[in-house]
């Protein structure tokens, strides 16, 4: 799949989709990142992509219409394989359901704001999601969009070097993932549960999704809670 990510910072993504299995991904082709530099759709001299917002008040705004032309330019054709997701501290709650349905798209185009956001007509008529990483304010959605795309990419076919690791992690089943240990079984005198070390792999999945459901209750009982959410993307 293509992640197209529209910036007015193009180097900041050097470093973070560099590293580990997503690094990886890109390498060998099953993920393709390719970063737009915003001020390329601007025509005055100066590369203006924001003015001061109408009624007053602090800030800058991101202007509508080099988003527009950005997009329409990486996606001439929009289809339902394809969506524009723009980062916002007003969207919806990113999470590992729709991190999946977007592993089935053929081309995601992302687009981070600065400054006070972006023009309204951006995410009333250009915009297929508006997404939110957390409640708390960043100062750009660079950072939202370089999670987003480690999150998606990880879950593609052949990414994940054992394809059961994104199957029974956290999220998957409504649950968090069970704890784990390794080497060695005593540290400090903290021991790894003897049932683990005993080589019985009915008892230790039984322990383990026992383990998974406690720490799920005593952590996140919401997600026991939780329903599929309505908003979700087709
Ligand atoms: N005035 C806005 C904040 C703008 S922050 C407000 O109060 O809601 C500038 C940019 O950072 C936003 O346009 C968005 O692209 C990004 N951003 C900030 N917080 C975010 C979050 N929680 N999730 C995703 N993107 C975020």
């Amino acid at each position: 799949m293509i992640f197209h990510i529209v910036t007015i910072f193009p180097e900041f993504f050097k470093g973070p989709l560099q590293h580990g299995v997503v690094g990886k991904a890109i390498e060998n082709g099953a993920v393709e990142v390719r970063i737009h530099n915003l001020r390329d759709w601007t025509s005055d001299r100066h590369k203006t992509v924001d003015d001061r917002p109408f009624g007053g008040g602090e800030g800058m705004v991101f202007k509508a219409e080099p988003l527009f032309l950005a997009v329409e330019s990486i996606l001439p054709q929009r289809d339902p394989r394809s969506r524009v997701v723009l980062t916002s501290a007003q969207g919806r709650l990113f999470h590992q359901g729709i991190a999946r349905e977007m592993a089935a798209l053929e081309q995601v185009v992302i687009l981070c704001g600065r400054y006070e956001g972006v023009d309204e007509r951006v995410v009333e008529n250009l915009c297929d999601d508006e997404l939110s990483i957390g409640d708390f304010v960043l100062s750009g959605g660079e950072l939202a969009a370089a999670i987003i795309v480690d999150s998606v990419a990880r879950l593609l076919p052949g990414v994940l070097g054992n394809e059961a690791s994104s199957i029974y992690e956290s999220f998957s089943e409504g649950l968090l993932d069970c704890p784990h240990w390794t080497r060695p079984a005593d540290f400090r005198g903290w021991k790894a549960p003897e049932v683990l070390l005993n080589g019985n792999h009915e008892q230790i999945r039984q322990w383990r999704a026992s383990a998974a459901l406690q720490k799920t209750r005593s952590r996140r009982p919401d997600l026991l809670k939780a329903k599929p959410d309505p908003n979700a993307l087709k």
